[in-house]
């Protein structure tokens, strides 16, 4: 038999135990009852998958989700594991294939729902007998329960076929059984430990902190559109939007759809099979956006969503931390991203109300309070989560909108009194869309043609619409300006107003810093490459039947990406590459490594090189943040954008967005970015496909030109004064 650390190299090509797994193991084996908590995606199945493998015998898993067996099963297959499940959607033929596997004890790992383990089945002579008479036939050597807390009624998701499992240890009283959850308080947590009678069990709970994931709370204004710009940094990403009504969830995705992204809805109240099919394309990543209400999510295992957004705010904390939770199960960076208005508490205050249970609505009304408190306060949002859940934090995670202080103020005094002064020259009569594109100077036929020669017209026009946007919310918060009129609000003076006007009043705003992307604050690696194994991991998986992220996850193509291996000695470093997957896939993902290599002519040499700076920069260190400075200091010492991105070990694209930046600050001019011959072109898709999305203006153009191009334009032209 082989150490768990050997069967965690070799069959599932992981260099080291997580969290508690190693410990959890060494029990587990020693013959232990085991009970587990960890939070999701912390790696909850090899903590029975490797005991399996490490003894003689059968390990049977009992799982609420029937939709998630096949998956499991079909993933431990990739691995060379022999593994089967046992319910509803076999068909009888199949059934007697897996009771044949099992009698011959050929079968590691059978998952099982509760209801199926407590019936019975026929025997090998055609006898009916209980299914737990004939287990005993087959030498069960542990007992995995998945989803612990649904044997409570304490618990959030009770469901009485768990409660059965009260007699598993009259049947097998020396079997070891491992229970496992993601979320328990301590109730839950006793009485779980209580129902299934566990003898003298080993506890692990482990941090629930989520590292990889950070938490972003906005002000709800304009959300749409930051919604666009915050996805538009998640380019070809797999995300998550939460609303709270289906009918919103249909016109976001439309409206999504509208601006060229791949986005599809998802509620109750669609039709199964259509609910059923868009959740099929988003975990094949047919479709990378699904806008959803609460409805989506339970039992979804896609490890590679990479944003959850929240356009309204949850009922309570538990909902908000177990849906953003759905972001980074693969351990990469990810974005949670949550609008709050105070608008939205007293809409939810109806909602969250219980008829004739004046205590219970009590709860749910002091829990709605506690997330709105949560986006209210100015503490590190990490921090108040894990408090809330009983656990210490010191607040300084850097990974939160309070500690990576994006609050910086400044003296806005100036943008304020623009923005007085057009609402005073427009006579109080207009609302903010239109003060804004006033103040950028908008040659729209929508500005009235008189006031084009008013003296404050494209005053602003050096500001993106988003940032006055996000300026007038704020002038409004402090009352230097406030909304009148239900339908259709125009802004007015207050009585704070003079006093700025009047250059007596400072008035100081949040500085908006463009928040970094993810490809640049994580690991470096050559994203068109990662774009290349992407797609060769997409036909394998329509092959095999079976999600992409079965295959391998986003962590091992990245790495892969990064480090480029060009032999399989050294892919085999790789995590994610066991043997099996190895002998299956290595030769092919290799090809497509060498020939990106050859093409871009990254010598043998230079790859050492890159992947030595990458290797010290490390994973570990992930969220380094570079400098866009850098990049323009080796722009202007007459380096190409490929040779910074070389030197820098960036992606070019990245490279370009850095130097596109500094268009807007007047520190490059356009042509130095843009061949001249093709600035009208763009110029021109632009007038086209106006609008927030690139993707429609990018498809017009075809594959001559770039994104980076075609942003230095806009840039260009935001830089241009109205004449
Ligand atoms: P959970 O059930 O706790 O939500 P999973 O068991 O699905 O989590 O594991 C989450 C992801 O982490 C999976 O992709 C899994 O393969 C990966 N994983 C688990 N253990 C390790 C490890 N020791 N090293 C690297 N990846 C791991
Ligand atoms: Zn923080």
């Amino acid at each position: 038999m082989q150490s768990p650390l050997e069967i965690l190299q070799e069959k599932f090509g992981y260099s080291d135990f997580k969290y508690d797994q190693e410990t959890v193991i060494q029990s587990v084996l020693n013959g232990k009852d085991v009970f587990v908590m960890m939070p999701t995606g912390g790696g909850k199945s090899l903590c029975y998958q490797i005991p399996a493998l490490a003894t003689e015998g059968l390990t049977v898993v009992v799982s609420p989700l029937i939709a998630l067996m096949k998956d499991q099963v079909d993933a431990l297959r990739l691995n060379g594991i022999e593994a089967d499940f046992l319910n509803s959607t076999l068909i009888p033929k199949m059934q007697h294939h897996v009771m044949a596997k099992l009698r011959a004890h050929k079968t590691k790992l059978l998952y099982i729902a509760p209801e199926r383990l407590f019936s019975s089945t026929r025997n090998d002579t055609g006898t009916e007998v209980p299914f737990m008479d004939f287990l005993k036939e087959v030498n069960v050597s542990l007992f995995a329960i998945d989803e612990a807390h649904c044997i409570s009624q304490w618990g959030h998701d009770f469901r009485p076929g768990y409660l059965k499992l009260s007699q598993l240890k009259q049947h097998f009283q020396n079997i070891p059984v491992i229970a496992l959850t993601a979320s328990a308080d301590v109730q839950t947590r006793e009485d779980i430990l209580q129902k299934l009678q566990l003898t003298d069990p080993k506890i692990f709970i482990s941090s629930f902190n989520r590292e990889n994931i950070h938490y972003y709370v906005e002000p709800k204004r304009n959300s749409y559109h930051r919604l666009i710009e915050f996805i538009r940094q998640h380019e070809d990403e797999s995300g998550i939007v939460y609303v709270l009504s289906r009918k919103s969830a249909e016109s976001l995705a439309a409206d999504l759809e509208g601006e060229g992204f791949s986005a599809k809805p998802y509620h109750a109240g669609l039709d199964k099979n259509i609910r059923d099919r868009h959740q099929d394309m988003f975990i094949k990543d047919r479709v990378k956006i699904m806008v959803a209400t609460i409805a989506f999510g339970m039992g979804i295992d896609k490890s590679n969503v990479r944003f959850v957004v929240h356009m309204d705010l949850p009922k309570n904390i538990e909902s908000y931390y177990q849906e953003t939770g759905r972001a980074g199960r693969d351990g990469l960076k990810s974005e949670a991203l949550l609008f709050y208005s105070y608008a939205d508490v007293i809409k939810l205050k109806r909602f969250v109300e219980i008829d004739d249970n004046p205590e219970q609505s009590a709860i749910m009304m002091k829990k709605l309070d506690e997330i709105a408190e949560f986006c209210q306060r100015k503490v590190c949002r990490r921090k108040y989560v894990l408090n809330y859940f009983g656990e210490e934090h010191d607040g300084n995670c850097a990974s939160c909108d309070i500690c990576l202080d994006k609050h910086e103020k400044f003296d806005g005094t100036v943008i304020a009194q623009k923005a007085l002064s057009a609402v005073t020259r427009l006579k109080e009569n207009f609302g903010k869309t239109y003060v804004i594109d006033f103040l950028r100077g908008s040659r729209s036929q929508k500005i009235k043609e008189w006031h084009k020669s008013l003296k404050t017209f494209g005053a602003g026009a050096g500001i993106s619409k988003n940032e006055w946007h996000g300026y007038i919310g704020e002038l409004i918060d402090y009352g230097y300006l406030l909304q009148a009129g239900d339908m259709y609000p125009v802004l007015k003076l207050t009585g704070k107003s003079r006093a700025v006007l009047l250059g007596t009043e400072k008035v100081m705003l949040i500085q908006s810093v463009e928040r970094e992307t993810v490809a640049e604050s994580s690991i470096q690696y050559e994203n068109d490459l990662f774009k290349k194994l992407k797609s060769v991991r997409l036909s394998l998986a329509e092959k095999e039947h079976v999600p992409a992220y079965i295959i391998f996850s986003d962590a091992t193509l990245i790495d892969l990406a990064a480090y480029l291996p060009h032999t399989l000695e050294e892919m085999k470093r790789i995590s994610g590459f066991g043997e099996v997957k190895l002998d299956k896939y290595g030769e092919l993902f290799l090809k497509e490594i060498t020939g990106y290599c050859q093409e871009r002519r990254l010598t043998s040499q230079m790859r050492m090189q890159v992947a030595k700076r990458r290797r010290k920069s490390g994973t570990g260190t992930r969220g380094k943040s570079v400098t866009k400075l850098e990049s323009l200091k080796l722009f202007k010492s007459g380096k190409s954008t490929q040779e910074i991105a070389a030197l820098r070990a960036l992606n070019a694209s990245t490279i370009e967005s850095h130097l596109t930046h500094f268009i807007l600050t007047g520190e490059l001019e356009v042509n130095e970015l843009v061949a001249q011959d093709k600035i009208p072109n763009i110029k021109n898709a632009l007038k086209k496909h106006g609008g927030l999305a690139l993707a429609p203006v990018k498809q017009d153009l075809g594959d001559g030109f770039t994104y980076g191009e075609i942003r230095a334009v806009v840039n260009h032209l935001k830089q241009e004064k109205p004449d």
